[in-house]
């Protein structure tokens, strides 16, 4: 589904390079898990996989499904399968949620030469995910993310996810903030949506998230490279140990 070979990212102002040789496979059904210590590069990762300004890859490649995602636009990649979920979404004021996720919706399915969705089956189809992940739909005529908690906006992009379909998933949930309640939506979230077809990429600090969701693959970054992959029980020793042992192990 996602895969990442010897990919290697410098910051486009200045010298530094953060990413120094990633190579990662996700296959389409299973939970992949990023852990690793804080500045190793996992969020620099997601970004470039988004296609976020200020980094340039200088070696290296990012498929999917065997599609080039680093030629891509960023509504391309959207378009192709790919969502990725942030952090700190942002808080549009004026425009109601409803209305963004319609626009979302249509602007991939315009990408991918499909028909616009009407007014009426957008509302049949939002009002339906919506009671699957068990979400309040009050929550959709407030406009997007405006004085949302930290749970409601992750709720919201649990539920953007749920709507777009994608093939591929990104969740950087990596520092702080996420309180406990908020890490279990995000669980419930993942592991409602997880089918066949589908691959995730869970990018954490935090074992506590990944006890929830049940990796079948953990890795450990450092330094801009991927240093260890195994099974979760990764991520148990993590949670243990630290990453000290497995650094040294590694060096
Ligand atoms: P992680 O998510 O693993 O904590 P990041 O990807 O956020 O790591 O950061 C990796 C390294 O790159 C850090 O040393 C960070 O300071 C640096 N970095 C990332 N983005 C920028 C930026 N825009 N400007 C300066 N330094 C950056
Ligand atoms: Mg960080
Ligand atoms: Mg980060």
């Amino acid at each position: 589904m996602l895969e990442i070979k010897n990919l290697h990212v410098d910051l486009e102002e200045g010298e530094k390079t953060i990413l120094k040789g990633v190579d990662l496979t996700v296959e389409a059904g299973k939970v992949h898990a990023i852990m690793g210590p804080n500045g190793s590069g996992k969020s620099t990762l997601s970004y470039v996989l988004s296609g976020r300004d200020g980094y340039e890859v200088t070696q290296g490649s990012a498929t999917l499904e065997g599609e080039d995602i680093l030629a891509m636009e960023t509504e391309e990649r959207a378009a192709a399968g790919l969502f990725l979920a942030f952090q700190y979404p942002v808080e549009i004021p004026g425009v109601g949620n409803m209305t963004f996720m319609r626009t979302a919706l249509n602007a991939q399915r315009k990408a991918r030469g499909e028909e616009e969705i009407s007014a009426a089956d957008f509302l049949k189809l939002i009002r339906e995910k919506a009671k699957e992940l068990k979400i309040d739909a009050e929550m959709l005529k407030r406009p997007v993310n405006v004085g949302f908690s930290g749970g409601e906006k992750k709720r919201n992009e649990i539920l953007q996810m749920a709507l777009l379909e994608p093939k591929m998933c990104i969740l950087d949930e990596t520092d702080s903030g996420l309180d406990v309640d908020a890490m279990k939506l995000v669980a419930d979230g993942v592991n409602a949506l997880r089918s066949e077809g589908r691959g995730f990429l869970v990018i954490t600090h935090y074992q506590r998230l990944l006890d929830h969701i049940k990796p079948d693959v953990v890795h450990i970054m450092s330094d801009g490279r991927i240093i260890k992959t195994g099974g979760p029980e990764l991520a148990l020793e993590v949670e243990k140990n630290g990453y000290a042992d497995i650094l040294a192990e590694v060096a």
